[in-house]
């Protein structure tokens, strides 16, 4: 954070609505305008964003689509009702929609 360089008190956030934020000293008539500081700077990561799909809940796995032969695809468990049913995991090509399922 910054202090008055006059009388080192501690500046505060002011939004002004012409000139936008700024930092004023409370204790002299310091400030320090903020027009080109960007107050959104911390919450930005350099980290690229994980790319996210509309379809939730489904994750991405390396399975080849047999008609397209795209090799990323959607998947998701299916979570029979009887006790003895095994899980099926259905797939989903993320180029062109094609549906499958994988019995296990
Ligand atoms: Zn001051
Ligand atoms: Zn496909």
């Amino acid at each position: 954070m910054n202090f008055c360089p006059i009388c080192s008190n501690f500046l505060s956030l002011e939004n002004e609505s012409s000139t936008g934020y700024r930092l004023k000293c409370p204790g002299c008539v310091y400030y320090h305008p903020l027009k080109e500081m960007r107050l959104t700077k911390t919450f930005q990561s350099k980290e690229p964003a994980p790319i996210t799909y509309p379809q939730q809940n489904k994750q991405i796995t390396d399975e080849q689509c047999d008609k397209c032969g795209c090799l990323k695809a959607f998947f998701w468990e299916f979570q029979t009702r009887g006790a003895d049913e095994q899980s099926t995991i259905s797939f989903e090509c993320i180029k062109c929609g094609h549906k499958w399922k994988n019995d296990r």
